[in-house]
């Protein structure tokens, strides 16, 4: 099972992540957070494979993935 947290309120809606997304599952949503930005949202999280790209791509951090192992 994979969770995934965005920080949405630290996310500047530069699309880096769900440019990164093989799965193309990340959209900029019409959210707009404190810091003025559309910030990201996962589309269908059933399809997420926990592969945390999108993670790894985005220059503030916002994501984080957790996946269970066992
Ligand atoms: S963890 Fe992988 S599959 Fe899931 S949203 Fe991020 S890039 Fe897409
Ligand atoms: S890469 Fe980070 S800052 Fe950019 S849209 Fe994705 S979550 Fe937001």
């Amino acid at each position: 099972m994979v969770q995934m947290i965005i920080r949405e309120q630290s996310c500047k809606g530069c699309g880096l992540c769900a440019a990164a997304c093989p799965k193309g599952l990340l959209l900029i949503g019409s959210k707009v957070n404190a810091l003025g930005y559309n910030s990201v949202v996962l589309n269908d999280s059933s399809k997420c494979t926990g592969c945390a790209l999108c993670a790894r791509m985005c220059p503030d951090l916002v994501i984080e993935i957790f996946k269970e192992t066992a």
